[in-house]
């Protein structure tokens, strides 16, 4: 734990740059004491994370605060993109990633499950179109990549995919040495749960306290981080119901609410 001298870390650091449910927090036009809360841990940008270990940056989503978070975070450059699915809320800052490739002039490397990238390549056609450069760099360089089952080297690290069930859906969680980040998920098949084994840190899915149909509740999160006996739990993509000071002294021990900018250093 801590964070060395100088912020120099040994072992991966991973940034919240985002805990928020899907709206974000505040609501627009809600007034309730969470979205007039003067906590900043109770202000949410939509979820997305930060991986740095070694020299190597990858960035989780790509949600309509991208800029935002990438500022905030003095984010400029990234290795490599991996995206859990594509709703609005994970996907929508995809224009932004151009801030990255304008400075590096390379390929962006974007990972996804093979529906996923399908879905990205139709529904952000510009992006792709062959030999259209009229745009040059004013548009993201993306390299769309699909994931199975199979681990992917980047740089210093390996991220292994961890496939999940959100609602009807599919989310694909990841694994990097002893940290999971498993947002959007209400079922986690159990063809996944040898893969996260021996965790220190578990970012799981907590949307709020009552049932959803497409999320973990806090109960059924708490009950996967016992199943799953990780170290430490963080619960992200929270709603404008859950207030931070509060409900954090109301956890079981090990678990704990994310909020941006929560930095959590894993060996
Ligand atoms: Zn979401
Ligand atoms: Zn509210
Ligand atoms: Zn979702």
């Amino acid at each position: 734990m801590g964070g060395g001298i100088f912020g120099f870390t040994m072992g991966l650091s991973f940034t919240f740059l985002g805990s928020g449910t899907s709206y974000g927090v505040p609501m627009i036009g809600c007034g309730c004491p969470v979205c007039r809360s003067a906590d900043r841990r109770d202000r949410r940008l939509r979820a997305a994370g930060c991986l740095r270990d070694g020299t190597t940056t990858l960035l989780f989503d790509i949600g309509p605060d991208l800029r935002e978070q990438a500022l905030r975070a003095n984010l400029d450059r990234i290795d490599a993109v991996f995206l859990t699915h594509t709703h609005a809320d994970h996907l929508h800052g995809i224009d932004d990633l151009r801030g990255f490739t304008r400075l590096s002039r390379e390929m962006l490397p974007v990972y996804a499950q093979k529906d996923d990238v399908d879905f990205v390549r139709q529904h952000f056609n510009y992006i792709f179109e062959d030999g259209d450069f009229r745009l040059g760099w004013g548009i993201p360089r993306l390299d769309l990549r699909v994931v199975d089952g199979a681990a992917v080297p980047v740089g210093d690290v390996s991220v292994q995919p961890v496939p999940l069930c959100h609602g009807r859906g599919a989310a694909m969680g990841y694994r990097i040495g002893r940290l999971a980040y498993l947002t959007d998920c209400s079922l986690i098949p159990e063809t996944s749960y040898p893969l996260l084994q021996d965790l220190e840190v578990l970012i799981i899915d907590g949307l709020r306290w009552h049932a959803h149909p497409t999320h973990f509740s806090f109960e059924q999160a708490f009950a996967e981080a016992r199943k799953i006996g990780a170290g430490r739990t963080y619960l992200t993509h929270l709603t404008h119901d859950i207030a931070y000071a509060a409900t954090e002294r109301q956890l079981p021990d090990h678990i704990h609410l994310a909020y941006d900018g929560l930095v959590v250093d894993c060996s």
